[in-house]
């Protein structure tokens, strides 16, 4: 399942299909095996502010 999950703050989109490689997110990566000390790249937000 792909999740795409939004930062509540700024808006930025987090796909897993995609992950975040300059951040060390394989592509593929589900949301929930994100570390819990994941910041949006962009506003900082942590991860309890996306939805
Ligand atoms: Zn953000």
């Amino acid at each position: 399942m792909a999740d795409e999950m939004r930062c509540t703050v700024c808006g930025f989109k987090y796909y897993s299909e995609d992950g975040l490689e300059r951040e060390g997110i394989a592509p593929g990566t589900a949301w929930e095996d994100i570390p819990k000390d994941f910041k949006c790249p962009l506003c900082g937000a942590g991860k309890n502010l996306f939805r």
